[in-house]
């Protein structure tokens, strides 16, 4: 067994989230009122096992949006299509140092990398160009479902409306990026803006996103069904860049204090994955300063703290 104590897990799991959930810190995203009417309060933890063992406690079946959670499957898509130097003449690799939505490019006029907006606009840009807009959002959320254990991912339309019709600063990205030439001939600003707004408004819950995340611990396949959704290469570079960018500002401490690849996302989600181990999904969304989770973060810590899942732990 991956977890051979999973009963001891489990009570150190209820434990937490019974402590975390005194902690009223932080405050829900407020940049449109879909979000910022969710109930604050609420708060899920869910891990899978990479051979299949599963607990859930608090909201983990109540659904939210991926936000940019979604990019790492997006991300994933780009590298599975085009492989890495393609994707990566369009992208770079290194943190940005900055927020999410920061107007900001590398040297040579790109997005920093993929786990941010402008990046995760990049990878909309990149997945299946030749589809229309109906087939291109379907195999982004049959992905979603591959990887979260075969059950269907749901769509939050009012946060999609919402999204796109309050989204100057990615719509300004986007421009950006078309001024530097850093997207490929031919590509519809437009509808990649669009793409990249529905990935944000998938929704799972955390159940759904403890399995996906235990599908990239677990090298691309599903431990619950053994489907094959990605290669080991492209999870590889996919928890490479979690690793370092998956965080936004907040990234670099996260990897030395938590040192795991994870992504967050401002619905209040944080996917956490370890390799070879487990996925473990967090969902409350009240957010600190840099936009994660702060029930998220703290449950991480404590995870940290009493497990030596930490990547250096072992050194
Ligand atoms: N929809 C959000 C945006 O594009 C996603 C950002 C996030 O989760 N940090 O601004």
């Amino acid at each position: 067994l991956a977890v051979p104590d999973f009963p001891a897990l489990v009570d150190d799991l209820q434990r937490i989230h019974q402590e975390v959930r005194a902690d009223r810190r932080g405050a829900v995203a407020a940049y449109i009122p879909q979000l910022a009417r969710v109930d604050a309060d609420q708060f899920a933890i869910s891990v899978c096992t990479v051979d299949g063992q599963r607990f859930s406690i608090g909201d983990a079946d109540v659904n939210f949006c991926l936000q940019s959670v979604s990019k790492t499957v997006s991300y994933c898509l780009t590298l599975e299509e085009h492989g890495p130097d393609t994707v990566h003449r369009h992208v770079g690799r290194e943190p940005s140092g900055q927020g999410f939505n920061e107007l900001t490019f590398n040297k040579a006029g790109l997005p920093h990398n993929p786990m941010i907006n402008a990046g995760a606009i990049m990878s909309c840009a990149l997945i299946r160009r030749g589809l229309d807009a109906a087939d291109r959002f379907d195999y982004v959320a049959e992905t979603w479902k591959r990887l979260a254990g075969g059950r269907s991912v749901g769509f939050n339309n009012s946060v999609y409306l919402s999204e796109r019709s309050t989204a100057d600063r990615n719509f300004a990205l986007g421009y950006s990026m078309r001024e530097r030439g850093a997207f490929p001939p031919g590509t519809d600003l437009l509808a990649t803006l669009e793409f990249y707004f529905q990935c944000c408004s998938i929704e799972v819950d955390a159940q759904q996103l403890a399995v996906a995340a235990a599908s990239l611990a677990n090298a691309g396949v599903c431990p619950l069904t053994e489907d094959p959704v990605f290669s080991a290469r492209t999870v590889r570079h996919c928890l490479s860049l979690m690793s370092s960018c998956g965080l936004y500002d907040f990234s670099g401490e996260f990897a030395f204090t938590i040192g795991l690849p994870a992504k967050s996302g401002v619905s209040g989600a944080l996917m956490l994955v370890v390799p070879q181990l487990m996925g473990i999904a967090i969902w409350s969304p009240r957010l600190d300063a840099q936009g994660n989770s702060v029930r998220g973060i703290e449950v991480c810590r404590r995870l940290v703290d009493c497990y030596n899942i930490h990547t250096y732990d072992l050194l």
